[in-house]
């Protein structure tokens, strides 16, 4: 298995399209590392440079070490698995599989052994002798996924390999591939443009925008401690409540004058937040970060009015409003709620995120 390291790689497309911008990152050998971001952020280009489907404009490409910018893509001895399977229609399972293995001149023992054995770890024994229109849309991806295993590659590289199945066969495979990459102990490099896909499966998330990495960091950094507003909102279902707040110094206290209510900073937020006296700025509080309050409070009241009750079971998510903001609240379900009730909560203390307004970058939490 291998380290990945990409270091100030960029992508142009023609003379204006920068699709990937000077992008840092290091994969550690048995890491699983996803790289999320909305559509056009730059991850299939960034990882089709790691295949070397894709030149690169500027930077450099290290597996295991060994600069790869020159070796083609059959040399650098990884392995991709692609959102459309690329299974070829008229081979069966067994020679698709085999194939990759077969031009590379493995004795034909080896080959059946290998492929027996990734059958096996997939669960497709049966399917050897089908071609790939005889089966699911899950089977044909496991057996993608076969294809690669198969190789023994230095790293795995997964381009959207879900996003054809549906949303039960998704959380099914999620499993099925994170259990893969504990069994293989196997580096692997997987691009989603889903945060539930890459907050469940990544040992380390990349979050891209407009081909600039936003952040690097684990699920829970990057869901706890957002660096900017971007990753913020991204990370997270629902998303995180945005709203823009005033600071303003009142009887000695640092405030955040949200217009219909008003929140007091205490300690090391409150000295952060004092350079913004008089200022705009952005407060980020997550669905489940809001405690509710029976009776209104006298200071961190946040006085709503209910819009929208979806009860799910486990939980409710309550579409409220103050005069100025919609909000998501995210409760027990041992309240009762109905459209129209005022409804009061106090934000979690601890857990506020403030922004600024100009650069949304993090100014304190
Ligand atoms: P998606 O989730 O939609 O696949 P992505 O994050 O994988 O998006 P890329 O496919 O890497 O994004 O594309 C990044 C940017 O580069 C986009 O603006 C895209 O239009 C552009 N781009 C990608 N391939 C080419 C190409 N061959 N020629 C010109 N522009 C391209």
């Amino acid at each position: 298995m291998a380290t990945v390291e990409l270091r100030n790689v960029s992508k142009l497309f023609g003379a204006n399209v920068k699709a990937v911008d000077n992008v840092n990152i290091t994969i550690n050998d048995k890491e699983f590392v996803v790289l999320v971001g909305p559509s056009g952020c730059g991850k299939t280009t960034t990882l089709r440079m790691i295949a070397g489907l894709e030149d690169i404009t500027s930077g450099e490409i290290y597996i295991d070490g060994t600069l790869v910018n020159d070796i083609t893509p059959k040399d650098r001895d990884i392995a991709m698995v692609f959102q459309n399977y690329a299974l070829y229609p008229h081979m069966t399972v067994y020679d698709n599989m085999a194939f990759g293995l077969r031009i590379r001149k493995y004795p034909k023992q080896e080959i059946q052994t290998r492929v027996n054995e990734a059958a096996q770890i997939l669960h497709i024994e049966e399917l050897l002798d089908r071609r790939p229109k005889a089966l699911s849309g899950g089977q044909r991806q496991r057996v993608a996924v076969g294809r690669a295993i198969v190789r023994k590659p230095k790293a795995f590289l997964f381009d959207e390999p879900l996003s054809n199945l549906d949303a039960k066969l998704r959380v099914q495979m999620r499993a099925e591939i994170s259990a893969l990459h504990t069994r293989l102990q196997a580096t692997m490099i997987y691009v989603t443009h889903d945060q539930v896909e890459a907050m469940t499966m990544g040992d380390k998330i990349v979050v891209l925008k407009d081909g600039i990495i936003q952040q690097i960091g684990s699920p829970l950094e990057l869901y706890n401690h957002p660096k900017n507003r971007f990753v913020a909102a991204f990370i997270g279902s629902p998303p995180m409540n945005i709203m823009t707040a005033k600071i303003l110094e009142k009887d000695g206290k640092i405030v955040a004058d949200e217009g219909d209510f008003q929140i007091e900073l205490e300690g090391k937020l409150a000295d952060t937040l004092k350079s913004y006296i008089n200022k705009e700025v952005l407060i980020g509080i997550r669905p489940e970060d809001f405690v509710y309050t029976q009776t209104p409070q006298k200071t961190n009241n946040i006085r709503t009015h209910v819009e929208v009750v979806e009860p799910l079971g486990a939980e409710i998510h309550l579409y409220v409003s103050t005069q100025n903001h919609q909000l998501i609240v995210r409760v027990q379900p041992r309240y009762e709620f109905h459209v129209g009730d005022e409804a009061n909560f106090a934000p979690d203390m601890e857990k506020l995120h403030f922004f600024d307004i100009d650069s949304e970058e993090i100014i304190g939490a």
